[in-house]
């Protein structure tokens, strides 16, 4: 994006224009050696070039007058024959919002590994609860096998009752427990996977999907990823 930058004479403020918006800096010190339509900087992603915008203008770019060059917001820029001082901080306020959103690459990658822990640890549960009916498929097998003499069988139904008995307790306790969790998981989730903009939750999709959006689709802060 193109910013237009120039000394506003009524005021004597610097005036830094971004297609509609426009803003003065807090300072009425900009010498009549700045003009009203000095240079512009085009800002792309991490590229910023900066051009005067008349060849009777001068600006300063580490002391060197220069017509276009790219520059970095760490370079010193001066505007006029009279060496006026760039202040980069003056750009923000023109420029839209930027939202950094790499750390929600963790907030994803957690609430991932613990939907899926909560996931294996229900599977595990299943399957645990499945060697009741082998034990009972045994006992069967052992007392037809003896004619029902030995005692075995008689005991490997008891292991089956109480291992039953003991699951259905851990079932019927879980199933409240295990959706609870999920649910603080989510409300976890909703709080914590936002844009640092706006606050809003940016939806049930990983983190690299969420890189292919350049803004939050809310607030349209631009997203750093
Ligand atoms: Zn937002």
């Amino acid at each position: 994006m193109k910013i237009q930058i120039g000394r506003d004479l009524s005021t004597s403020k610097l005036r830094l224009t971004n297609g509609e918006k426009s803003v003065l800096t807090d300072r009425a010190d900009v010498p009549s050696t700045v003009s009203p339509e000095h240079c512009e900087i085009d800002v792309e992603d991490n590229c910023i070039k900066l051009r005067n915008l008349d060849i009777n203008n001068y600006t300063y770019v580490n002391g060197q007058a220069v017509e276009a060059k790219t520059i970095q917001k760490t370079d010193k820029v001066e505007f006029g024959s009279d060496h006026y001082l760039f202040d980069w901080k003056s750009l923000d306020g023109v420029l839209p919002p930027m939202a950094d959103i790499r750390p929600l690459r963790n907030v994803w990658d957690s609430y991932e590994q613990q939907n899926i822990g909560l996931q294996i640890d229900e599977r595990r549960f299943n399957t645990l609860r499945s060697i009741t009916g082998l034990i009972t498929m045994v006992a069967i097998a052992l007392s037809i096998a003896t004619g029902g003499k030995s005692p075995w069988y008689l005991l490997l139904y008891g292991v089956a009752i109480t291992a039953s008995l003991v699951f259905f307790v851990k079932a019927y306790r879980d199933a409240a427990k295990i959706p609870q969790k999920r649910q603080e998981l989510t409300k976890k989730f909703q709080h914590d996977y936002v844009c640092p903009h706006c606050g809003r939750f940016l939806g049930n999709q990983s983190y690299d999907i969420l890189t292919q959006n350049t803004c939050c689709p809310y607030c349209k802060t631009k997203f750093i990823h």
